[in-house]
């Protein structure tokens, strides 16, 4: 028999594979509505200005080497961004019960946070996690792989094409006390649907009274609103209310380093004496699966976060690419409503944030666009907002309104 005849071949991942497909086509008009990265408005991936600044500074740095970082990762890296998600004046870094590990990106992230809890979490019966329905497609391989069963609870209300928030509430109080909840800090992926600081708050209080975990994660900081501060309002408000959580924090969009893999997990504890215990287990964890990470995104985001200037400039990269995205969003509803009298109310095209917009047409329709028009999107109807530019965006519009009617 041969070696691996039992390894069964498994189908390729979606979203690559909508790219290949979208890269192999020779259609001129075609449109890359799939990816999740942001393109300019010449469909160019955009290196960030302050970051191409910060890349200057670190290859004329003469003492510069190649050494390995701390098993925790590069300190003026993980400690300035735990200010940015957690907020400067946060009382848990104040405490010092915040501990910060730097990951392999978002990715390594949830895993790093997932392997701990699967681990290290008191397990009220089955070791399950609630994530939302839908959510990242990764969310549910990531959690299994560490033995982690993923529970969906209600999130995203085709009929209004938002937040399913009662069957969100439910869930959190109907789940056995002490769940694991994941929910996204903002510009959820792949809805583009938010809950309102209203509900926000109303979610933190469901999860106290329930002894509930809070697994954040938090790939989009900065890209909802174009302003940081502003979309870490839900993380802030958990840490303020000391709900037991931590953090996943990815810089893949909001710096554009995508393959630079810049990442951190932050673990907020009850006391610092805890903390000193998690980060001692995390380390343990960190060191059998990638040793220490690696150092040249961390140095790169490290330089912006702790430079007043830079910092500054970044705020303002942020804002170019989120106003970006508005400026389509409002476009793209422009044209529908306004222009082309399309069928439907497409409100949410505006009401949702972020990266994404979950259209609300279905798997025929999705196709159609991809197969009749050379628009490739995902069959759940989500297309990517910074696939949109003027270039594209009316013969989008168009083809959208032709597949409804
Ligand atoms: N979490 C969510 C919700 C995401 O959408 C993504 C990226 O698409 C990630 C995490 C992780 O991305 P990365 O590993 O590139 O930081």
């Amino acid at each position: 028999a041969e070696i691996w005849q039992n390894v069964p071949l498994a189908p390729p991942d979606s979203i690559f594979k909508l790219t290949a497909a979208y890269k192999a086509d020779t259609f001129p008009q075609k449109v890359n509505l799939g990816v999740g990265a942001y393109r300019d408005n010449d469909n160019k991936p955009w290196v960030l200005p302050v970051v191409k600044k910060a890349t200057q500074i670190l290859v004329n740095d003469p003492n510069l080497d190649h050494e390995y970082l701390p098993i925790t990762g590069l300190p003026e890296f993980t400690g300035a961004a735990a200010k940015l998600i957690l907020g400067s004046d946060s009382p848990a870094l104040r405490d010092g019960r915040v501990v910060s590990v730097q990951t392999i990106s978002g990715t390594g992230a949830n895993h790093l946070g997932a392997l701990f809890l699967s681990k290290f979490y008191t397990w009220n019966g089955s070791k399950q996690v609630y994530l939302s329905n839908p959510t990242w497609a990764n969310h549910q391989a990531i959690f299994r792989n560490v033995g982690i069963e993923p529970v969906d609870y209600p999130y995203y209300d085709p009929k209004t094409i938002g937040l399913d928030f009662d069957g969100l509430m439910n869930s959190i109080s109907d789940a056995p006390s002490g769940s694991v909840f994941l929910l996204h800090a903002c510009a959820h992926n792949p809805t583009g649907v938010d809950p309102t600081q209203e509900q926000w708050q109303q979610i933190a209080k469901a999860i106290v009274a329930k002894n509930h975990y809070m697994f954040f994660d938090c790939a989009y900081q900065g890209f909802a609103s174009g302003d940081l501060d502003r979309d870490n309002w839900a993380v802030r408000h958990f840490v303020e209310r000391g709900v037991p959580m931590l953090v996943c924090q990815s810089f893949a969009k909001n710096a554009g380093l995508y393959g630079e893999r810049v990442g951190a997990l932050h673990l907020v504890s009850p006391t610092k004496e805890a903390a000193d215990r998690v980060r001692s287990q995390l380390s343990v964890l960190q060191r059998s699966e990638i040793s220490n990470p690696p150092s040249y995104g961390a140095r790169v985001v490290a330089l912006i976060l702790n430079n007043p200037t830079l910092f500054a400039e970044w705020n303002q990269d942020i804002k170019t690419m989120a106003e970006r995205i508005i400026t389509m969003r409002k476009e793209l509803h422009h044209l529908l409503t306004e222009e082309l009298h399309t069928p439907g109310n497409w409100d949410h095209i505006i009401n949702q944030i972020g990266m994404f917009s979950f259209t609300g047409i279905n798997t025929d329709q999705s196709k159609s666009m991809t197969e009749k028009a050379h628009i490739y999107l995902t069959t759940n109807g989500r297309i990517s907002m910074a696939g949109l530019n003027t270039h594209n965006i009316r013969y989008v519009a168009e083809s959208l309104d032709k597949v409804v009617r």
